[in-house]
């Protein structure tokens, strides 16, 4: 009964609120990474930032007029990690703030030996445990093209709000049957103390050092290099893309690979 009334719903949404044409193609433009999917998926992602844009209010703070290209933008990059899972791993939250720049937001916490902590300096986005993400605009619309940022803040945050339904984000999000929690705190704590190592020791690494900064950073930026540079987090951590292969149930360095090696391929004679 629950599923049917659901389904209705979900039809109902589709139908009612769908984006227009020039509004679509013109935000995905600016998002080369969505190359990576076929043209069934990125219907399936159409369809999921319709039901995203429906269930969530994406406002604006400080002054900040979020427009319907910002909405969508903002979307598509939230929804490119649940494709393959579902939209409730979204339900613990209802808001996407917007900010005109960095923010510096008014939290404090209390770490376990007493001593209250404050946020000091400016950020450009933030996830909140069971609450909204914030992001600055400027910061949004200068990581859509990884090419010139190599970086994602949309991703990274949503990464983070996926960690944080398994508790406190740790790099470790609620995982799928089959994937024991064993195996994936080992290969993430290997990787992790390993990528460490040669931050501190002042390598050049591919991978953003902001990584080295805890496992919950190591996984948000993974996630990150998972949907824009693939190949790049393939090659670094091969066990590790596998486990976030499992998680997220797609698998984009196959992608690419295949790509580019149908792009080598010579015409075929005819
Ligand atoms: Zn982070």
């Amino acid at each position: 009964m629950f599923g049917l009334l659901r389904k209705w719903r979900r039809e109902r949404v589709l139908k009612g609120a769908a984006i227009p044409d020039a509004l679509w193609h013109e935000a995905c433009a600016t998002l080369p990474f969505l190359d990576l999917y076929d043209a069934g998926e990125i219907d399936r992602l159409r369809a999921l930032v319709v039901l995203f844009l429906d269930a969530k209010a994406i406002v604006g703070a400080r002054g900040h007029e979020v427009t319907p290209l910002q909405r969508v933008i903002i979307a598509i990059q939230a929804c490119v990690l649940i494709l393959e899972l579902d939209l409730a791993w979204y339900d613990d939250f209802e808001n996407v703030i917007v900010y005109p720049d960095e923010f510096v937001p008014g939290w404090e916490y209390e770490d376990e030996a007493g001593v209250v902590h404050r946020q000091e300096g400016p950020l450009a986005g933030e996830a909140m445990p069971h609450g909204p993400v914030a992001l600055s605009w400027p910061d949004v619309a200068a990581s859509g093209d990884w090419d010139t940022a190599g970086m994602n803040l949309v991703i990274h945050e949503f990464a983070h709000k996926l960690d944080m339904r398994g508790g406190d984000a740790n790099g470790c999000p609620p995982l799928p049957p089959g994937l024991s929690l064993r195996t994936w705190t080992t290969r993430l704590d290997a990787a992790y103390a390993h990528f460490r190592a040669r931050v501190q020791l002042g390598r050049h690494t591919h991978i953003d050092p902001y990584a080295a900064e805890s496992p919950a950073e190591f996984f948000a930026v993974l996630a990150e290099v998972f949907f824009a540079d693939p190949l790049c987090f393939r090659r670094e951590y091969r066990g590790l893309y596998e486990l976030y292969v499992q998680f997220f149930r797609q698998d984009p360095a196959a992608r690419v690979a295949a790509r580019a090696g149908s792009e080598r391929a010579p015409p075929a004679r005819g």
